[in-house]
């Protein structure tokens, strides 16, 4: 199985500290993600989930400071005296100090009250200087003219206090410390920053609202409530964005604007926000943008934003299954227990773990690299082995509920990971919600189907196959045809929705009817009159969706068995698709179908020829891979009742 002999992965060197040495089986998007980033090339990863995506970005970002030359910067944020609503925001090359003499003033240009005062006096003095002059029947005006200029003087002076005063009340929040630079981010080795693809504000920043009495506390100048985005953030390093799927088309054009512009200005996100009022000057932001997502995620990007992207790395979901990659999920079982810190594992534990990386690729000859799914199954299974623990501890309470530890077993037991406790796992569906949900339906299911495996041989009925939801279980189907004489010769489906399905009958009809009317088949003549016959086809019990052509072969079986009355043995299941030329074709989830059609019960299973190198286990079932349909025919119809009846006939 492996290239080491051990009894326990406890024997088996340390997993690599670098996390870019525990990658496996995607060496070629390693390798070419690393000249991505080498050469400040943008790049986004598709795969199924849990192959490493993310993986791969975080081991880059470990081995990011061996890119080449780094200069630290730090971002701070100034108030713009001009318009506070449009804040300054700068990127420093070098390490921050703080800077307290620096603090920008005010320019309240009210008038001085005081200096109102004096010219007041003066004019009152000059005022009296020249009505001296003036006669004395004038004194009058003079007192009334001295008045009036009191009283202007003495209201433009208790006008520009208020003024004063309100102006202070409004600088109250802009006092010499509020008006100080504040420091957003400091860069000091180069970043690799994560964010949502959904998270707006996380992406591009944002400026918090000034509520009142809230917080920030009221008055808050703008540019002490700018909030730099992630794109700012990876600034000289690495954006990495992923499920992409959930970006909107808006964060698209402007992460396009700051790959192209390699800056972007911060304003408030919310309408409703005080902060929707304020935008910064545009900020730079020259970075790496790595995405990733699943394959279908990447019709949700706009073409422009694709364009942009130079490479687009597909990560693969199998690798093939040889002694080398065997010891890679061998280093994977140990990287996992140590970086989990789970119980070690048995040699026929991961043996086991292997013949499960087998199931999830779907082939004997394959190893799936889906292991987030693989390693929640060891997580679970060391669950499971440490439940045998506390059922065991459970068993040191007495039955009047004492806890005795006296009955305590062996307390210092070493706990292993074993074959058993990873086959539980798998068996139960517990790490799959579909897997589950098919479990449960067969479960409830299955002793209400009429299914009669290994019955006498029947006229036009045969055991299909089928898997039910994705990455789900296996699934017999029983599938009965009817022929009957009519002026409106037909063939109809019941039971089956999907569209692949529907054209494999039809091509399973023209082609059972073919081969009927040419009478080349190995099975008794007889004259049919094709244009007089309406063909039922009724996979019986099927509620569930199912769709594909995995039962174009059984169909074409039933329908010749109906054409011409010879029954069909009842003691296999099969599955296999079919061509125009009765070529039997290769169909998904061989091992699944195998496993039902053992599990009800069948003796044989017939399978095509190409799905032979999938088989991962043969025992308990006769598999019988057959290449045409002329291979099949001898096999499964009963031709010892037709000679017998034959016979019957001719002694009459
Ligand atoms: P993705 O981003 O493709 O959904 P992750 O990188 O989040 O997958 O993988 C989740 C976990 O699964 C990892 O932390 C690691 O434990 C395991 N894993 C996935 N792919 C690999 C891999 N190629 N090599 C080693 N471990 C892997």
């Amino acid at each position: 199985m492996f290239s080491i002999k051990f009894k326990t992965t406890e024997e088996l060197p340390e997993p690599s500290p670098r996390l870019i040495d525990q990658v496996i089986g995607q060496d070629e998007a390693v390798k070419i993600i690393l000249s991505a980033v080498k050469n400040k090339r943008n790049v986004i990863l598709l795969g199924d989930p849990g192959v490493g995506k993310s993986m791969i970005v975080k081991a880059v970002g470990e081995i990011l400071q061996d890119f080449g030359d780094f200069t630290p910067y730090y971002v701070i944020a100034k108030p713009n005296l001009k318009n506070m609503e449009r804040p300054i925001v700068e990127v420093i090359d070098g390490e921050y100090k703080e800077d307290l003499k620096e603090i920008p003033k005010l320019d309240l240009k009210s008038p001085n009250p005081l200096t109102l005062i004096l010219i007041m006096v003066g004019a009152i003095i000059l005022s009296q200087y020249f009505l001296r002059s003036i006669p004395e029947k004038y004194l009058l005006a003079s007192v009334t003219i001295t008045a009036l200029i009191v009283l202007v003087f003495g209201f433009i002076i208790i006008l520009t206090s208020i003024m004063g005063a309100s102006r202070a009340s409004m600088s109250n929040s802009l006092s010499p410390m509020d008006l100080k630079p504040v420091l957003l981010y400091e860069c000091k080795k180069r970043p690799l920053v994560r964010a949502s693809a959904y998270n707006v504000t996380r992406l591009l920043g944002d400026i918090k609202h000034c509520p009142l009495g809230g917080r920030p506390p009221l008055g808050t100048p703008p540019h002490k409530r700018i909030i730099l985005g992630a794109i700012h953030e990876a600034h000289r390093g690495i954006l990495y964005v992923d499920e992409i799927k959930t970006m909107p088309l808006e964060v698209q054009d402007y992460i396009l604007t700051a790959l192209q512009d390699k800056c972007l200005p911060i304003s408030g996100r919310n309408p409703n926000s005080s902060g929707a009022t304020v935008e910064t000057n545009p900020i730079p932001c020259d970075f790496i943008l790595i995405m990733s997502g699943n394959m279908d995620d990447v019709y949700n990007l706009r073409a422009p934003l694709l364009d942009r992207i130079d490479y687009k790395i597909v990560l693969k979901n199998k690798m093939d299954n040889t002694l080398e990659n065997r010891d890679k999920i061998l280093q994977f079982i140990v990287q996992e227990i140590k970086n989990n810190n789970l119980n070690p594992m048995t040699y026929d534990g991961c043996c086991e773990v292997v013949k499960i990386a087998q199931y999830l690729a779907g082939s004997k000859d394959k190893l799936t690299l889906r292991l987030r799914l693989l390693a929640n199954i060891i997580k679970m299974a060391n669950d499971i082995a440490m439940g045998k623990e506390i059922e065991e501890l459970l068993g040191n309470f007495d039955e009047k509920g004492n806890y005795n530890p006296e009955t305590k077993k062996d307390d210092n037991k070493k706990v292993y990971i074993t074959a058993e406790h990873i086959r539980k796992v798998f068996e139960s569906g517990i790490y799959s919600m579909e897997k589950q949900v098919a479990l449960n339906y067969i479960k409830n299911f299955k002793r209400y189907k009429h299914i009669v495996p290994n019955d006498t041989p029947k006229v036009g009925v045969v055991y299909g196959l089928a898997v039910i939801g994705v990455g789900g279980i296996g699934d017999v189907t029983k599938i009965i045809v009817q022929i009957l004489d009519s002026k409106n010769p037909g063939t109809h489906l019941l039971n089956i929705s999907g569209d692949i399905a529907k054209h494999s009958i039809t091509l399973a009809s023209a082609l059972s009817k073919k081969l009927v009317s040419e009478g080349k088949l190995p099975l008794p003549k007889k004259d049919i009159d094709l244009n007089n016959k309406e063909i039922y086809i009724q996979f019986s019990q099927s509620y569930s969706k199912i769709d594909g052509d995995s039962a174009t072969a059984a169909v074409c079986l039933a329908i010749i068995s109906a054409l011409l009355n010879i029954p069909l043995k009842q003691d296999f299941a099969i599955t296999g698709s079919l061509d125009l030329n009765g070529n039997v074709l290769a169909i998904g989830g061989v091992n699944e179908k195998i496993e039902a059609a053992k599990k009800y019960g069948f003796k044989r299973v017939i399978i095509p020829e190409a799905n032979k190198i999938d088989v991962i286990e043969s025992e308990g079932i006769e598999i019988i891979p057959v290449k045409t349909l002329d291979e099949i025919i001898p096999l499964v119809f009963d031709l010892e009742s037709i000679k017998n009846t034959e016979t019957s006939k001719i002694s009459k």
